[in-house]
């Protein structure tokens, strides 16, 4: 039980200046060597691992007993006094007065918090409490936690404010597929996939740029290792701007947020081995066009007007570095809600936002006419009435406008260099896990 005695320290803060001063940590038992005469025990609590020197002669009978009964990932608390010990790992080590066992843990354990014994995703991500006291899995977790507050800060420095939708909703927002159903009372509803309705209703209301990070749900059969069926979406949608102006949000945000990273996370950085470069601002815009033509002469065919195959974005990546926005989409394969372009109706005002072979973002100018966006719901099959209430807020002064959605975890996935997105959610959901 936690007694009135509270932790005086994590173990990043004992230094060799604390030498000589009293000390309470809390944490997990990482390891304990008992060498007969001298018991080593390696703390671990949230910002690393310090070593617990317990030597017998210094130490009394019955606390030599009790930390002999230690077992690994056992919570405990130390009492003791810094010791500068240029032997120890860091320089320094603790000498144990009292120690006081919080929490047992069975053993064997299902997974080796050391990471010594190396384990599969899937075994990983059932004891996935287990695996996050690894300082490596942690670190990406902390980074993300301090990526998505640095998007909040940016985005209200430039004076968005935050809003949340509904993730219950009547109806699909790009068409009836990818949508998981769901028992709403006596009706069918879903599982929102998108933002995108509630937010572009929102351009009529006044409060011109807004921004949501919430759960989208995508139904997507696809196993892959850049999809899941819940993820965060960074959203954002702003009146009396267009393409250009959100895509300059977009770029400056990404670039915020890595210096942020930088100078916040060297810890968890370096514990992944990550060097994070700044990317040059501008970001490269190369056309939908262009595309095509670098994935045809790197031997992978792709058809004017499709969209991007895995195997096009691979060849896109050996070509391309770093971030880099692909526009002008052809019109037939974006959304009912985004604007054709004025010159050549048959391309679009739609970008991507790419990190190497990964597309981390989707955006556009968006239709804001109501009579263009009914003949374009109708052209893509829809039918124009399971829309009214969108609709709607077209007939009354809907102001010209653009945004785009950023998955928090692609981002996560570029930032660290990351190949299994799994890797950047806690409890991932995909084609074969509901649980933990
Ligand atoms: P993809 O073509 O890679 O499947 P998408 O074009 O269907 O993605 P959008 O509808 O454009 O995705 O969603 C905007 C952003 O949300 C994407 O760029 C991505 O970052 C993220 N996102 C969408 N669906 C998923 C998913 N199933 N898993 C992970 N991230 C997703
Ligand atoms: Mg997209």
């Amino acid at each position: 039980m936690l007694g009135k005695t509270r932790r005086t320290h994590y173990s990043n803060e004992i230094t060799t200046s604390l030498d000589g001063s009293h000390t309470i940590l809390m944490g997990w038992v990482h390891e304990i060597r008992d060498l007969g005469g001298i018991i080593f025990i390696l703390l671990r609590d949230r910002t690393g691992i310090i070593q617990i020197t317990a030597p017998s002669k210094k130490t009394s009978k019955d606390l030599f007993k009790k930390l002999r009964k230690l077992k690994k990932e056992y919570v405990i608390e130390v009492e003791g006094t810094v010791k500068k010990s240029p032997k120890a790992p860091g320089g320094v080590e603790i000498i144990p007065s009292n120690v006081k066992v919080l929490a047992k843990s069975q053993q064997p354990l299902p997974l080796d918090p050391t990471g010594k014994v190396k384990a599969e995703i899937d075994t990983r991500l059932d004891s996935r409490f287990l695996d996050l006291r690894r300082p490596e899995v942690s670190a990406i977790f902390k980074i993300k936690s301090r990526m998505l507050h640095s998007v909040r800060v940016f985005l209200e420095k430039e004076g968005f404010i935050e809003i949340n939708t509904p993730k219950l909703v009547a109806s699909a927002t790009e068409g009836g597929t990818e949508l998981f159903p769901i028992t709403y009372f006596e009706r069918e509803a879903f599982l929102g996939q998108s933002p995108q309705l509630y937010k572009q209703m929102m351009m009529a209301s006044g409060l011109d740029k807004v921004y949501e990070i919430a759960p989208i749900f995508r139904a997507e059969e696809h196993d892959t290792l850049r999809h899941l069926n819940e993820v965060i979406s960074i959203d954002i949608e702003a009146a009396f701007m267009n393409h250009e102006d959100v895509m300059k949000i977009l770029e400056r945000l990404v670039v915020n947020v890595i210096k942020d990273i930088r100078g916040h996370c060297k810890d968890e950085l370096e514990i992944l081995g990550r060097e994070l470069e700044i990317p040059k601002l501008p970001f490269e815009r190369l056309e939908y066009d262009e595309v095509v033509e670098i994935v045809n002469s790197q031997g992978v065919h792709l058809r004017y007007g499709e969209d991007l195959s895995r195997a096009a974005e691979k060849a896109l990546g050996e070509i391309m570095d770093g971030y880099y926005f692909i526009k002008s989409w052809p019109t037939s394969i974006k959304p009912f809600y985004v604007m054709p372009r004025e010159d050549d109706p048959s391309k679009s005002y739609a970008f991507d936002l790419m990190y190497k072979d990964l597309e981390i973002s989707s955006g556009a100018m968006r239709v804001h006419e109501h009579d263009l966006l009914v003949e374009k719901i109708k052209k893509q099959g829809l039918n124009p009435r399971s829309f009214e209430s969108y609709l709607s807020a077209f007939r009354y002064g809907m102001p010209p406008h653009a945004g785009w959605g950023l998955g928090a975890e692609r981002f996560t996935m570029a930032l660290l260099e990351i190949k299994n997105i799994r890797e950047t959610v806690l409890f991932p959901r995909d084609r074969r896990r509901l649980t933990p």
